[in-house]
């Protein structure tokens, strides 16, 4: 397995490759979107699978569970970028909500995952800044997961891993997160799944090539329609988006 630091390195690197500094939190899904060439799809996986990644000489496709929360989708994309950068074991991925203790490769992606959300010194320095060099208590972790953008769980495992916390304090600080994060004054967006009416969405290199096909009258009008009813964008064939309807646009 690849040790610690090297992750780390690695985790940087992309950062870099995709225009992000080395320590600032990410916006990933953004980020994402720049990647020449890849698809992403959110969609409910089902209990046991985070997400997926597929690359091979024709398909570059991300898939995260839609129905995890929004901090744990932020996790599985960063996991699966490592699949798709990092990874020489295999272009197919299918990873499990679960951590496969017998899988090395799993567990650098979700390492990977960590060092890409909260990279080793900027996690450092936050928490120099809001310990104050006292105990982290359940507030200060979430102050952490919440400038970070990870999942609490990940963010509790990640301090454990780097000694800030014991295992043992992981139980004790798994209850009550949500309303302890909206009474500190944090919006608990992270810790909710995206709504039903969103859990089915495509983004990327897909849609440009329904565009392409649009755009040079390359297909019906009525084939366009089924390409992007199968991406499960239903908000652009039907134009649902209640933002948008007859408005202009507000800055
Ligand atoms: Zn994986």
């Amino acid at each position: 397995m690849l040790d610690k630091l090297e992750l780390n390195t690695e985790a940087q690197e992309l950062r870099e490759l995709l225009g992000e500094d080395v320590n600032s939190p990410v916006d990933i899904f953004s980020l994402v979107s720049q990647i020449e060439g890849l698809t992403l799809v959110f969609y409910p996986l089902g209990e046991n699978i985070s997400g997926m990644c597929v690359l091979d000489d024709e398909i570059k496709l991300i898939a995260v569970n839609s129905t995890m929360s929004y901090g744990r989708q932020r996790f599985s994309l960063a996991h699966e970028l490592y699949h798709l950068y990092f990874d020489k074991e295999s272009g197919y991925n299918v990873c499990s909500k679960k951590l496969d203790p017998r899988s090395e490769n799993e567990k650098c992606a979700d390492q990977f995952a960590s060092y890409f959300l909260a990279p080793y010194k900027s996690l450092r320095a936050a928490i120099k800044k809001v310990s104050d060099n006292g105990p982290l208590s359940m507030q200060k972790v979430i102050a952490l997961e919440q400038y970070f953008g990870m999942s609490h769980l990940t963010m509790l495992w990640r301090l454990v891993c780097e000694g800030y916390l014991s295992s043992d304090q992981i139980k004790d600080y798994s209850f009550g997160v949500m309303s302890a994060a909206r009474s500190l004054g944090y919006d608990d967006k992270l810790y909710r799944p995206a709504p039903p009416e969103c859990q089915k969405r495509t983004y990327g290199h897909y849609l440009k090539q329904v565009e392409e096909l649009r755009s040079k009258d390359l297909v019906s009008p009525g084939k366009i329609d089924e390409l992007l009813l199968d991406a499960f964008r239903d908000d652009i064939v039907y134009g649902l988006d209640e933002d948008d309807q007859g408005r202009e646009a507000i800055d």
